[in-house]
């Protein structure tokens, strides 16, 4: 807590924001104006160690990380800044003493969601864990006036609203226009005193946001800095006086183009130039900014790597390469070799994905033409690249006329790392074979984790306080203390307590899906969820088909002992991605039907509320039972999800995938429900070209699901509209829907036994969380900052 912090001292601070900041009377503010006025209070409070922690890094000329990501998936900042600063339950007390509802307050608040999925979730922990850990540390993101889509469903369907997270004041940001850079598209190259000098066609300004974030107990605070784009010439006053009033604010809505939405596909890339466009004003505003804090006290660039690293979050960034070549040639003297053995030292590569279609590629034309310098510089790494490491059949940067990132992203790092160690295996062995034989000792492991002061500390109150009570506090910075738990799984009581913060976390769900979605569900039913990007490989169809095979099981035997289960679909899906928006209209109609099913009454009920995001997470991972990571092996990268749940305490029924595999590992084969097949097995089954029709001939169940399907069942307004879904399962089934489908079903019968047995259960729930100090995202910035970043904590 802040020296000197009181209930009486914080509620004079939002009393004095709200006058002075916010200028409103509190007979007359609204929960807006409250949430401003705490969030500024709150915001106070952030401002001295940010000054102390940005202070001691220059002081001490310490070593600088730089993430550069083109997505972060933030969600609210109020509470988990208020509870890092040890201010939430004052917080609380001060605002309910004001009258006025803190839960309501808090949800008042609009997620930053600046991200699709896991990648960007990902940069948000990092960024905490970052700040927890006292590592000096910058995120450069882009400020995305629009950030992803909001979901809607209209008649089950998917349809995507703009996202208005900027409407009102951001409290959290601090705008940095003094901080701004020219970032240029276009034009040609010019030879200029034998240096090749470009002369861009099109030029935007990058200026900067800047929101601290910091780390618990307010140690130390690091800058998350957004950029957003400016024109360079306000506006054209020679079109305007010649009456051209519209052409005259071209140049504003050129730039403003950049920022306003984030591409809402997390694993196809949009072939489209103003993505390639994004990713280079995030990677060329963040290098000059980069550059010139370095220039500030340092002369010698080829020192460089030993005060700046950079991480460049998937291929998105990976432009980086070349840029810092061209700035340290082009605009530096420095020469190329020389540019080439720094910008190795300095840049890691983080690799997010094994879906071929994900790997970013861009035409040389389209490359060419908007990065027309990036293009020779790229040739030029290709060859100085083929000329130190002469490799017969080696695939380099530029073939068949495509511009390959990942390949350039790997050439010019000196670290590139999976996110678990199935992934970083296969990123070895499948995805770069030969540049992973060319360079033996580049690919390495930082298995993904997750903040645990975010995601079971703020989201899981009663399961935090049960843990504290235990083994007292202290585990949210040192997640292994954990494992004190195991002697209390043995107990009764303990189980008891336990089973009784997941009772009120249930409880409080249920009264949020009702008003979310108007279905009443009891809390006494097993919690299944599935929350996460609707993809084919996630494998949600399977989910359904097995709700539905579920369903049809009960109604045969309504009175046979069936474990009640609710099953939680959340997820949106990229608008253009056909297959798994049909994927959501069938888990609507499942539902529509199922829940209306008098035979099946609680027995089982089907819940999909619409727009998932870290708010929503926050809700449901606390609440569920049951984590279900059911991706067809070797198409996870990682998944951090899985240890979301498995923190609070769900056990999960998977498959060897990801991070499920290192899940198992902690948490005891015996508190895992595994199914499936392996990655081997996997590539074995393609083989058979009829894999889909044996598995479906040999389950009766899967039969009279898709039986079903195709009768219209679930569509009885459209009888055909799912045929397109069991064509594909029968003929096109590339992610083995059908071949895992038996047993998939068969481990959802093994959940049940379990969850018939409350003190099995509660055991294995309780290991779930004992066992989870691994995947807390400071174990894996440690890894970072040690094998990858050769950088120390200043505390
Ligand atoms: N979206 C949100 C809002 C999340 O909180 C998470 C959790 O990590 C993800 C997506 C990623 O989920 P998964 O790892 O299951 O794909």
């Amino acid at each position: 807590m802040p020296p000197g912090a009181t209930v009486d001292s914080l509620r004079a601070e939002v009393l004095r924001h709200l006058s002075f900041t916010i200028a409103k009377d509190p007979g007359h503010a609204s929960l807006h104006d409250w949430r401003m006025a705490l969030s500024y209070a709150i915001r106070d409070h952030i401002v001295t160690p940010w000054y102390a922690s940005t202070r001691r890094t220059w002081d001490e000329d310490r070593k600088r990380v730089y993430y550069l990501s083109m997505e972060y998936l933030i969600g609210r900042v109020l509470e988990d800044a208020a509870i890092n600063l040890g201010l939430r339950d004052m917080a609380r007390e001060v605002i309910e003493g004001l009258g006025v509802d803190f839960n309501a307050l808090v949800e008042d608040e609009p997620d930053a969601a600046l991200g699709n999925g896991g990648l960007g979730r990902l940069a948000a922990c990092f960024m905490e864990s970052m700040a927890t850990l006292g590592c000096p540390a910058y995120g450069y993101g882009l400020r995305y006036e629009h950030g992803l889509f909001r979901q809607r469903f209209e008649g089950g369907r998917q349809v995507e609203t703009p996202e208005d997270w900027l409407v009102t004041t951001n409290p959290w940001e601090f705008d940095r226009p003094e901080s701004a850079y020219t970032v240029g598209f276009k034009g040609h190259v010019e030879s200029r005193d034998g240096r090749d000098v470009w002369v861009p066609g099109e030029t935007v300004t990058a200026s900067a946001h800047d929101t601290p974030v910091v780390g618990w107990q307010g140690r130390w605070a690091n800058t998350l800095r957004l950029w957003s784009a400016k024109p360079t010439t306000l506006f054209d006053l020679e079109r305007f006086n010649r009456g051209d009033y519209a052409a005259a604010t071209e140049p504003e809505q050129l730039a403003r183009t950049i920022c306003r939405v984030l591409y809402p596909d997390d694993t196809t890339y949009a072939g489209k130039e103003l993505r390639l466009k994004q990713e280079f004003f995030l990677t060329s505003a963040a290098l000059q900014d980069i550059l010139r804090r370095y220039c500030y006290t340092h002369k010698d660039l080829g020192r460089l790597p030993e005060r700046v690293a950079i991480q460049m979050n998937d291929t998105h960034p990976a432009i980086a390469g070349p840029e810092l070549i061209r700035l340290l040639t082009d605009k530096h003297g420095v020469d190329f070799d020389a540019a080439m053995d720094v910008a190795r030292k300095v840049l890691g590569f983080t690799n997010h994905t094994l879906l071929p279609e994900a790997l970013e590629r861009w035409s040389t034309y389209l490359f060419g033409n908007v990065l027309p310098r990036h293009m020779q510089i790229i040739e030029r790494i290709d060859s100085w690249h083929r000329r130190t490491y002469p490799r017969p059949h080696f695939v380099g940067i530029v073939k068949h006329h495509e511009v390959r990132m990942g390949e350039l992203a790997f050439i010019m790092s000196h670290k590139v790392n999976g996110v678990s160690a199935l992934h970083s295996k296969l990123v070895k062995s499948s995805l770069f074979p030969e540049l992973s034989a060319l360079h033996p000792d580049r690919v390495v492991n930082q298995t993904n984790g997750v903040t645990p002061r975010r995601w079971l500390n703020l989201c899981n109150r009663p399961l935090a306080g049960l843990i504290t009570e235990t083994i007292g506090d202290g585990w949210q910075a040192d997640l292994d203390r954990l494992h004190e738990l195991e002697p209390h799984v043995e107990e009764a009581g303990f189980r008891d307590a336990f089973a009784a913060a997941k009772r009120a976390n249930k409880v409080a769900l249920t009264g949020w899906i009702k008003d979310r979605t108007g279905v009443v569900v009891s809390p006494d039913a097993l919690f299944d969820v599935q929350v996460k990007r609707i993809h084919e490989y996630k494998r949600q169809l399977m989910n359904v088909l097995q709700t539905i095979a579920h369903w049809h099981a009960i109604r045969q035997d309504p009175q046979a002992d069936w474990v009640p289960r609710v099953k939680i679909f959340g997820g949106k899906s990229a608008p253009g991605y056909f297959v798994a928006k049909e994927i959501i209209h069938l888990i609507n109609d499942t539902a529509r039907v199922i829940n209306a099913d008098p035979v099946v009454g609680d027995r089982l009920k089907v819940v999909y509320p619409a727009n998932y995001n870290v708010s929503m997470a926050e809700k449901l991972i606390p609440a569920a039972d049951l984590s279900e990571q059911i991706s067809t092996a070797g198409k996870e990268a990682s998944g951090t999800g899985n240890m979301k749940f498995m923190m609070n305490g769900a056990p999960t029924i998977g498959t060897l995938d990801g991070a499920n595999v290192e899940i198992r590992e902690q948490v005891g084969a015996e508190n895992f429900f595994l199914f499936g097949m392996t990655t081997e097995q996997v590539a074995e089954r393609r083989k058979d070209p009829d894999h889909a029709r044996h598995a479906i001939e040999a389950s009766q169940p899967l039969q009279d699901v898709l039986q079903m399907l195709a009768e219209g069942r679930f569509s009885p307004d459209h009888p055909d509209r799912y045929h397109g879904v069991v064509d594909r399962v029968w003929h096109h089934d590339y992610f083995l829907v059908a071949s895992d489908f038996a047993a998939y079903h068969a481990a959802q019968a093994e959940v049940d036994a379990a969850y018939r047995d409350p003190a099995r259960w509660w055991r294995m729930a309780a290991f779930n969380t004992a066992r989870s100090g691994f995947f807390s995202s400071d174990r894996t910035i440690r890894g970072y900052m040690q094998e990858i970043w050769s950088t120390e904590s200043a505390l």
